[in-house]
């Protein structure tokens, strides 16, 4: 540690006035407080040799004693006091020396002091609900009952808490502020008030109907249009239909997520309605008009050309979904597939079997006939 003199610690000349000396002192004890040097051993000797300078040449009778017997004199005179070693006793100077709500802005810790007459107005809690939809429902649009518990501003008190203003009464610890100060070493700290926990005011006689909470949960239902053309994890907002806001604060929300289930026939690709059509071999090769069922039960006739390949697409315009954004409709898609069948008549069978040879195909079973000539091998 440097045996300067306090001047030069502080910075200042021998002829410098208080207002330059706790300039000064302010400016160090800023620079080396230990919250801001944290471990720092160099800066908390600063601090300290700071805090001892400053204690002597900001006392008017001390400074003079200090001008007339030097640095190391005055050392001895004091006996090593003077000194000061111990950090809650620099802290506990603080207030005195440049009044502690001063210092606390400077930390940036000087919060707004607004003073509360009373509940401050929030906005209720947006709310969500999960409906679940057919596809067909989405393809019609539908009514959905919804129902559920949220918060209704309470009629009794008008959403006050109380019913007269006479019931407010500010709070005496803190004064309405919501928030007590005290002085902590070096900062002024602020805190909630505990006599009012934090809010500045009680109320006497809170209303019995919300217990001065001015809303209260009550059940609500409803119907709910769901308009044609809707998509799975579409979100639909019903305003106002979430909490009601705190103390005459505005409502907030209700969004309710839409859910589609799978349909076992049907399936959406964007706005186009998307089914396959099983048809047999000789449908598809010699082409035919059949009628088919939509999702919403009407009854489509459906060409399917002469030749027709499996998976072709046959196209029913505008019979898909109504366009959510925008206009028109998307188309409903018929998807060709053959069916196999598992089983034969005899003389089912035999048609085909004619039918194969005209062509030229070979229909033996193979398989079958070599898997006997093995059995016959090991049987004898
Ligand atoms: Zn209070
Ligand atoms: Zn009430």
């Amino acid at each position: 540690m440097s045996k300067k003199n306090y001047y030069d610690i502080l910075g200042v000349s021998k002829t410098a006035d208080l207002a330059e000396i706790k300039k000064a002192y302010r400016k160090l004890a800023m620079k080396y407080h230990p919250d801001r040097n944290p471990g720092n051993k160099e800066a908390e000797e600063m601090f300290k040799e700071a805090a001892s300078a400053y204690e002597i040449i900001s006392d008017e009778k001390k400074r003079a004693q200090y001008d007339q017997y030097g640095h190391d004199g005055y050392q001895n005179m004091q006996s090593g006091g003077g000194q000061h070693t111990n950090m809650d006793d620099i802290f506990k100077n603080f207030g005195d020396m440049f009044g502690g709500a001063d210092f606390g802005d400077i930390f940036g810790q000087g919060a707004p002091r607004r003073k509360k007459s009373g509940p401050t107005p929030q906005r209720g809690h947006d709310l969500a609900q999960e409906v679940t939809l057919t596809l067909k429902d989405a393809y019609l649009g539908t009514k959905k009952e919804i129902s559920y518990y949220h918060a209704f501003a309470c009629s009794e008190c008008n959403h006050q808490g109380f019913k007269n203003k006479t019931d407010v009464v500010t709070c005496g610890q803190c004064k309405g502020a919501g928030q007590v100060r005290y002085q902590q070493g070096f900062f002024a700290v602020s805190q909630p008030c505990h006599a009012c926990q934090g809010q500045g005011y009680s109320i006497k006689n809170p209303c019995t109907n919300c217990k001065g909470q001015s809303r209260k949960q009550e059940f609500e239902r409803f119907s709910v249009t769901i308009p044609q053309g809707i998509f799975d994890g579409a979100e639909l907002r019903i305003a106002q239909k979430g909490d009601a806001g705190i103390y005459g604060g505005p409502s907030g929300d209700l969004f309710l997520r839409i859910k589609i289930t799978p349909d076992k026939k049907f399936h959406r690709i964007e706005n186009d309605l998307v089914s396959n059509l099983m048809l047999t071999y000789p449908q598809l090769v010699l082409g035919c008009q059949i009628e088919i069922e939509n999702i919403d039960g009407t009854k489509i006739s459906v060409k399917v050309p002469k030749g027709c390949p499996v998976g072709e697409k046959i196209i029913v315009a505008g019979k898909g979904f109504t366009k959510l954004k925008g206009f028109g409709t998307g188309n409903l898609i018929i998807i060709t597939q053959c069916h196999i069948p598992k089983k034969l008549t005899a003389e089912q069978k035999e048609s085909l079997d004619t039918f194969a040879q005209q062509l030229g195909t070979d229909v033996t079973d193979h398989q079958d006939g070599f898997i006997s000539s093995i059995f016959k091998k090991f049987l004898g």
